[in-house]
């Protein structure tokens, strides 16, 4: 890596371009234009060419993206004009490399990309490599400002969250431990290996900041594509020897004399104490799986196994098998084993809604791969763009609009065409099947749910000849099999639960006790709160990633949201050094505040209406796990530590 550049995976240079002009008119017809020109302005430094009239429109995206962020036909010849110029060019003179852009060319070039929404530049540069003002990396060092004083932190999980943590407070030069309950890391994505395994969106919007990988083989990676990503960024961050795999945190307790918390973990060894000056939580919010309360299920002499613990050792090729749900893992599954086994029988409770995805099982492109090795930086600016395409995403899809007379099925007149489009497609997967597609409509809004992505894989496996799909609830599980509450007995080798995950209830099995004794979830009472998803009342110096209220699921990039909640708990780290004082703890009034402001606007959303229901809501009714806005403005209360919302001793 270069010293320069926050990046583990830059390059410092790129292969010549040698191809001739008649090649390099083929890969203008077929490449994706705006990060195209952004790429080649920056590596030429020729900017002219990027008028407002050139501006992609960012075409609001009901289901399907707009190739290009909607430019018209127009737009796109003169583009392409401009972008075989600019290949030509880097060709003609030899360019290979790119550097840090003065700032001027950094918000040309962003407002080309976005049309002007200044508003979002700075969560963007977060993302930019080639700004000298990239946020993210810690521009201070612990030995500079501690001044001696000992500050050990404890980092909990190192999946995808607690490899961000680790990466940025080893940069910053703070004190830590790592643990994870698991025998290695990458988190959900060593422990998901289920048939069919993958992204369920676009890869380039799945990766950290600090480590833009642009040779991704798949536009929708591969679970273990994914999984060695994770291990090569924490090898290469330095993370991969200091992890203590096989300890599980067991309790954390504030110490007011020490002004630390005091922390049992605990491994195959026993039990260990020690105290640690500030905690983050980094254990995953999909994590604890959901098996539910089946009557009968110890009677069953067949397998059962959940989607997360897929047992290699199971042989269900040629037996009977059942897959309990239709959530994202079940909607992978099924598709992955129908053609394998003597007959599959599908538990549906609930109907999914699908994206249209037509390249969910594709490679990127050979144009892509030609561009990503030969254009300075294209991957990085692609990775950028479908940020950039992120941030607005499908939200103005599931707004709900007052008075609408299309609920319970719709919440306003786009949600209701989304639907009917969505529909319509259903109505061709399962062209002479009415008995499929009756029950393969969902009685609920688009967005209500999280949508899956669908590229026809699902309706095929329900239409071959040896699928069932019961629709009729399950009654209790018998010794051979199923019996539903129409009677029905359904015999069965194998069952998978793909019955997913209980996402509220965070930090299950941890017992956190704070100040004056109060354990977090007496605290929470079932209704997990946390500010900025971050901090809780009373709990000082503890900071959760993917905590409350954070998660993304019509817009926005999930490691953006992992990576500013550690940016923000580093940041507060170095208040805590600054000041001189041990610990900070957030007022009630500044949670009360957030809970309120994300509370108001989920509530006009299709997941906050009081008719649906899913794991977005907890117990309490409240929606607890989604984020209403966008990046942008998670980036703007994570800015910094707001000292008005903080009490320090
Ligand atoms: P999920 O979305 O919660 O789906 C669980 C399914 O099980 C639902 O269809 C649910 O029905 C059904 N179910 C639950 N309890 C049941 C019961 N007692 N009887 C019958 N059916 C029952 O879980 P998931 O599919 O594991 O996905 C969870 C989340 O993980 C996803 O939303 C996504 O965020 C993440 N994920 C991501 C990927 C990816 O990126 N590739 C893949 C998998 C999962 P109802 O709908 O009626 O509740």
């Amino acid at each position: 890596m270069s010293e320069r550049h926050d990046d583990l995976f830059w390059r410092d240079r790129h292969e010549p371009i040698t191809e001739s002009d008649a090649f390099l008119r083929e890969i203008v017809e077929q490449a994706e234009l705006p990060p195209l020109l952004v790429a080649l302005a920056a590596a030429t430094g020729e900017t002219a060419g990027l008028t407002p009239e050139l501006r992609p429109p960012l075409t609001p995206v009901n289901t399907v993206g707009h190739p290009h962020g909607g430019m018209t036909a127009e737009q796109q010849a003169s583009a392409r004009e401009l972008a075989y110029e600019g290949l030509r060019r880097l060709r003609d003179q030899q360019i290979t490399t790119v550097d840090t852009l003065p700032d001027d060319t950094v918000t040309e070039l962003l407002d080309y990309l976005t049309d002007g929404r200044r508003a979002w530049a700075d969560s963007l540069k977060h993302e930019l490599d080639l700004a000298a003002d990239k946020g993210g990396a810690p521009d201070w060092h612990f030995a500079e400002l501690a001044g001696g004083r000992p500050f050990d932190v404890l980092i909990v999980g190192s999946g995808v969250a607690g490899i961000a943590a680790g990466h940025r407070f080893s940069q910053a030069g703070v004190p830590f431990t790592m643990i994870d309950a698991a025998d290695g890391l990458a988190g959900t994505w060593r422990k998901n290996r289920y048939p069919g395994v993958r992204l369920d969106t676009p890869t380039f919007g799945y990766s950290y900041s600090f480590a833009q990988r642009t040779d991704w083989p798949h536009q929708f990676a591969q679970g273990g594509e994914i999984e060695d990503y994770l291990l090569t960024v924490a090898e290469r961050a330095g993370l991969s020897d200091r992890i203590e795999f096989g300890t599980r945190l067991v309790s954390a307790t504030w110490q007011e004399d020490a002004d630390a918390w005091e922390v049992v973990t605990r491994t195959a060894d026993g039990d260990r104490t020690r105290l640690f000056h500030a905690v983050i939580s980094a254990v995953g919010q999909l994590d604890l799986p959901n098996i539910p309360d089946f009557e009968g299920l110890e009677h069953f002499r067949g397998v059962t196994m959940h989607s997360q613990e897929w047992d290699p050792s199971v042989d269900w090729r040629g037996k009977r098998v059942a897959v309990i749900g239709t959530g994202a893992s079940a909607y992978q599954i099924v598709p992955a084993i129908y053609a394998d086994v003597a007959s599959l029988t599908v538990f549906q409770r609930s109907a999914p809604w699908m994206l249209p995805a037509p390249t969910y099982h594709a490679p990127m492109s050979e144009t892509f791969d030609w561009l990503a090795r030969k254009v300075p930086h294209f991957g990085q600016w692609f990775r950028l763009w479908v940020t950039v395409q992120g941030i607005p995403g499908r939200f103005h899809t599931v707004r709900a609009e007052e008075g609408w007379s299309g609920a319970p099925l719709s919440v306003s007149p786009i949600n209701q065409a989304v639907r009917d489009e969505l529909i319509g497609r259903l109505a061709e997967q399962f062209e002479g099947r009415p008995d499929l597609l009756e029950i393969a409509i969902p009685s609920y809004p688009p967005g209500a749910k999280r949508m899956l992505r669908d590229n026809g894989v699902w309706a095929q496996a329900l239409r071959a000849p040896h699928t069932t799909v019961v629709t009729s609830g399950i009654e209790a599980f018998t010794e051979h099999g199923i019996r539903t509450a129409d009677g029905v007995e359904h015999e069965l080798d194998v069952v998978i639960l793909a019955t997913g995950f209980k996402p509220s209830d965070y930090l299950d099995a941890i017992d956190v006790v704070g100040r004056d004794g109060v354990e977090l979830h007496e605290f929470w009472k079932g209704d997990a709160r946390a500010y900025n998803g971050i901090t809780v009342p009373g709990f000082p110096n503890f900071f959760m990633q993917y905590g409350p209220n954070v998660g993304g699921v019509v817009a926005g990039s999930l490691h953006f949201m992992l990576e500013r909640a550690a940016e923000y708990a580093l940041e507060a780290v170095r208040e805590l050094l600054t000041r001189g004082v041990a610990s900070l703890d957030v007022t009630p009034e500044a949670l009360d505040r957030f809970v309120e402001w994300v509370d108001r606007e989920n509530q006009q959303m299709a997941w906050g209406q009081p008719y649906v229901s899913s794991w977005y809501q907890n117990g309490a009714g409240r929606v607890s796990q989604v984020w209403p806005y966008t990046n942008a403005e998670y980036w703007e209360i994570t800015e910094r530590i707001d000292p008005q919302d903080y009490t320090f001793r």
